[in-house]
């Protein structure tokens, strides 16, 4: 069904030509804690969280510790499930020039509710970041990247509850997550509604498609092929990057799982201590902004929003 409900390009009529010109790229955090992460979902229930060691509180901070030395700025989609337990941290967050958007409440993947369980997901989220960090909230994206299109009526509920885009399509094929024949660059995903899909970056090599917006590659390959791969999708979609990582990627004291499967140890543990060298090396490469500065030309009530 995926290759099919791309295929007739029907999505790939937006103009985002405004943004050819932007030398920025787009740096984002999904904040959730270690537990929540996919690798480990067959290996902690649900029912089990509240007994592990939170730790997203202590590793967010770390993190703005290193932006603000980096000069990064960057958005954070957020758990509702982290803005009620750590309020402070979105003041964090906030206080640090970042922009807060919206990962769910709990990390479900999409495809495990029904289209009335996500409105209430969402809807609470939203409320509970935008409460306690006085912000507005436009941005979402969905765990674990799972939004294809058997729940495409995420759109219609983002739309509903507010939001202004996702960034939540990966237009590559890997084990875990993926939308191979999705459009690389924004685009509207319903006819005749102004909410806005911002896919993730990927670069066509002669043989291959690969992911480009980091997460566990940026850790497990060498820096210059990961800068190569932002550069590359950028002149091949003539749009900003995106990059994105975690707030316990940094964590090299976080425990570790031995019963966990070889490969979700592999895809977590991976790289942890060499990141913070590698975040350093970014800085130097790219200047960075949130998305939602980045897509001001494309956003609905932004003041900037403009025709391309
Ligand atoms: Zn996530």
């Amino acid at each position: 069904m995926t290759a099919d409900f791309f295929a007739n390009q029907r999505f790939k009529q937006l103009d985002v030509s405004c943004l050819a010109a932007e030398t920025r790229f787009a740096f984002t955090i999904d904040v959730e804690e270690w537990f929540q992460v996919g690798a480990f979902e067959t290996t902690f229930e649900r029912s089990k969280w509240s007994s592990l060691e939170s730790r997203a509180k202590t590793q967010t901070t770390i993190l703005l510790e290193l932006l603000a030395a980096l000069n990064i700025k960057a958005t954070f989609f957020t758990l509702g499930w982290i803005a009620e337990k750590f309020p402070e941290t979105l003041k964090e967050i906030v206080a640090g020039g970042h922009r807060l958007a919206c990962h769910g409440m709990d990390h479900q993947r999409l495809y495990k509710m029904t289209q009335t369980e996500f409105a209430e997901d969402i809807q609470k989220a939203k409320g509970l970041i935008e409460q306690h960090s006085q912000t507005s909230v436009v941005g979402y994206r969905a765990p674990s990247f799972s939004l294809t299109p058997e729940v495409w009526w995420v759109y219609e509920e983002l739309e509903k509850a507010g939001f202004g885009y996702s960034s939540s399509l990966y237009p590559v094929k890997t084990d875990h997550y993926g939308a191979l024949n999705a459009p690389r660059t924004a685009f509207h995903p319903i006819d005749g509604s102004d909410i806005l899909e911002i896919p993730m970056s990927v670069c066509d090599l002669p043989l291959k498609r690969l992911p480009a917006s980091g997460g566990g590659y940026f850790r497990l390959l060498p820096y210059f092929l990961s800068k190569y791969m932002l550069e590359k999708a950028k002149r091949q979609t003539r749009t900003p990057s995106i990059f994105y990582m975690h707030p316990w990627e940094l964590d090299t004291d976080q425990p570790y799982i031995k019963s966990a499967p070889r490969l979700s140890r592999f895809r977590h543990y991976t790289g942890q201590a060499g990141l913070p060298d590698k975040l350093t090396q970014l800085s130097k490469s790219f200047k960075w902004a949130p998305v939602e500065e980045i897509y001001a030309p494309l956003l609905n009530g932004s003041s900037e929003r403009q025709q391309c």
